[in-house]
């Protein structure tokens, strides 16, 4: 019965996809993928796509690695759930055991959630109560970073700061003080993020002498402000933010989600500041990809304020139905045995500057090419249309869409953001499969240039 299926129009007969134009897809109809294997993806008709975004960011250490896989399939024949109140199982206990031996200090109390964007309703939920019942009911406010990113429900996208998400959905977030965040290559300093005193935390000082006595958390994704466009700012200005949040009282959340196990080189984006945040969501890489799985972890102190007997009301009431999924723990404990083999990490010791050199040396050399920025393995190209002025392109054009469009046809999974141009690879691609991708990003991009008339 399959082979007479047609799938790309079944697939619009039933399917709303996230994230897109449903239109778009009369003229770039839905890939339908049959299989992965380590960066590849296969379409139902045997056509390879190099995976250079990591499926949405959340595929690590490759499709189908049989690690994961073999992990996966075991507990499944053990147990697939159970619920999470007043019941346990090994694999969630062995997970927070470890993952408390690889967090930054303090972090030690685990919460589970199934997705990236619950993880952030959850810190929000939590650090909300914790002034509520530790005397500083007037804390009830958030402040978040401008063009952040922190997911999709009503609470993550009132933090988060991108008009593309959230602008039509104004009228019904919360009201969130939003700072303006860093942003390197338009530095209103005129400095370079390699050497600045991060001048621009003065924005954060200013809203935190105004409005700290009224907020409970401020929210960041350290390093690497992903949906922006992969900006990447100084470790340095993380360590400032801390500093304001311990002087004015006011946690600091950490979204890890995107930047996790290795993105940015190491283990957590804020060890490059060498912090350590109250509360820290994880999600995406934590399963390599495999399941629906996230992680708010915090410290004694914020626990302790919610341990009291049951009738005083101070219990936190958040619950998902997949907590703690054992399925889920099964993978993130596979992904941390593999991490604790060290391999991965001798491998990108050299995978990384080659691939960031690779980029640097088939990008900067073109007019349209404002900057190329990378962190880990993680690199950004944002195209200008005059790179003296940084004038940005119409975004009518959709040029990213249009390179987009090309990559595909050479069987390369870009996806721009915009007109920004990233790689976000499965940590495990070897250098071959680094130069053809490069090659044909490059390619692509000044075919479209030339088609839109720019070169
Ligand atoms: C993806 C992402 C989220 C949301 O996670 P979902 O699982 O998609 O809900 C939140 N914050 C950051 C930084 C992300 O990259």
């Amino acid at each position: 019965m399959e082979k007479n299926i047609d799938w790309q129009k079944e697939d619009l007969n039933y399917i709303w996809h996230p994230c897109s134009q449903m239109k778009d897809y009369e003229k770039l109809p839905p890939i339908v993928i049959e299989k992965g294997e380590g960066i590849n993806l296969y379409d139902v008709n045997g056509k390879c796509y190099k995976d250079v975004v990591s499926s949405w960011w959340c595929n690590l250490l490759g499709h189908c690695n049989p690690e994961i896989s073999n992990a996966l399939k075991k507990q499944a024949d053990i147990l697939e759930h159970v619920i999470f109140a007043n019941f346990s199982h090994k694999g969630i206990i062995k997970l927070s055991m470890e993952l408390a031996k690889i967090l930054p200090k303090g972090l030690k109390k685990f919460n589970y959630s199934d997705n990236g964007s619950s993880s952030i309703e959850m810190a929000m939920k939590m650090s909300f109560q914790y002034f509520q019942q530790t005397g500083k009911p007037r804390k009830i406010k958030f402040m978040a970073l401008t063009d952040g990113y922190h997911g999709e429900t009503i609470g993550a996208l009132s933090v988060g700061a991108c008009d593309l998400y959230s602008k039509i959905y104004k009228p019904i977030l919360m009201d969130v003080i939003h700072i303006k965040a860093p942003d390197c290559y338009h530095c209103p300093f005129n400095k370079n993020r390699d050497n600045c005193s991060c001048e621009c935390a003065k924005f954060a000082q200013e809203s935190f002498e105004k409005y700290a006595d009224e907020t409970c958390a401020i929210l960041v994704e350290p390093l690497l402000q992903g949906s922006a466009g992969m900006r990447i700012y100084p470790s340095l200005y993380l360590k400032k933010l801390r500093q304001l949040c311990d002087k004015y009282d006011v946690h600091l959340i950490a979204d890890e989600i995107a930047t996790g196990f290795y993105r940015t080189g190491k283990m957590f984006a804020c060890n490059h500041a060498d912090i350590s945040p109250d509360i820290m969501c994880l999600s995406k890489g934590l399963t390599g990809g495999y399941m629906p799985f996230a992680a708010v972890v915090t410290t004694d102190e914020i626990y302790n304020a919610f341990y009291d007997d049951y009738l005083k009301h101070k219990a936190f009431m958040h619950s998902h139905t997949y907590s703690g999924n054992p399925l889920g723990a099964s993978c993130a404990l596979a992904v941390l045995d593999i991490f604790k083999k060290g391999e991965i990490q001798e491998q990108l010791k050299e995978t990384t500057p080659y691939f960031n050199n690779l980029i640097k040396e088939n990008f900067l050399n073109l007019d349209n090419v404002g900057e190329v920025r990378s962190i880990g393995l993680i690199n950004a190209i944002e195209l200008v249309q005059d790179k003296k002025e940084k004038i940005h392109f119409n975004s009518k054009l959709r040029l990213g869409y249009q390179i987009y469009n090309k990559a595909l046809k050479k069987g390369v999974l870009l996806r721009p953001l915009g007109d920004v141009i990233y790689f976000n690879p499965p940590l495990i691609i070897q250098k071959q499969d680094m130069d053809y991708a490069v090659k044909v990003a490059r390619e692509c991009t000044v075919e479209t240039l030339k088609e839109n008339g720019f070169m």
